[in-house]
């Protein structure tokens, strides 16, 4: 099953895909841990990343496009994937689609997470404070309220574009985390 997960920051996207990544065996892709596992590890790419992800702004299409159009070749993607946070824009959407193509690969289904933008910055700020590791460096209230505005510009119409290509999944994501693991898996289970 090939699937892309849709949310806004904070939408518990990656807790689901994580999820759905142990029910049905297969990896959940997600580009900001890879650029995140890069910056730490202090590659080019890395380097290249880190300032623009601290800001809450979009690392370039051609960076995430590599990465995720090289990472999907591997042997544990031959079953599926589930991209968390890709694509994001809907030039990254096109260049995906390209990549499919010539793999002779066809998306499932979008699953996309609705929730109100007004908790969203709670729910985040919250999750920054009690996390062990301690906050991301995008997790100040302006990078969040500016990765907020670059979902909804740039984001937002990626869920258009999926929805006119008929697999687009819109789930309420306001629910319990178990209530929304339900909805998704129901979801997945008519296809
Ligand atoms: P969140 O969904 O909470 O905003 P992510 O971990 O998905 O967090 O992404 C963190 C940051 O990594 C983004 O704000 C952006 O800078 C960068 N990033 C992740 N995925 C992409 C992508 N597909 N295109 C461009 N930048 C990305």
């Amino acid at each position: 099953m090939k699937l892309v997960f849709l949310g806004p920051p904070g939408a518990g996207k990656g807790t689901q895909a994580a999820r759905v990544e142990t029910a049905y065996s297969i990896p959940q892709l997600s580009t900001g841990d890879m650029l995140r596992a890069a910056v730490a590890a202090g590659t080019e790419i890395g380097k290249q990343a880190e300032d623009i992800m601290a800001r809450g702004d979009l690392v370039p299409d051609e960076v995430v496009v590599g990465i995720i159009s090289e990472r999907i070749e591997a042997d544990d993607c031959a079953n599926g994937f589930i991209l968390d946070g890709f694509p994001r824009n809907v030039s990254q959407a096109r260049a995906l689609d390209e990549v499919l193509v010539k793999k002779d690969v066809t998306l499932d289904a979008v699953i996309e997470l609705a929730v109100d933008p007004d908790i969203l910055i709670a729910r985040i700020l919250k999750r920054a404070n009690e996390s062990p590791d301690g906050a991301r460096d995008d997790d100040t209230e302006e990078a969040l309220q500016h990765r907020l505005r670059v979902y909804e510009e740039q984001t937002a119409p990626v869920a258009d574009f999926y929805a006119e290509k008929g697999i687009l999944r819109t789930l309420d994501g306001m629910q319990e985390m178990d209530e929304v693991t339900q909805q998704i898996r129901s979801a997945l289970d008519t296809i």
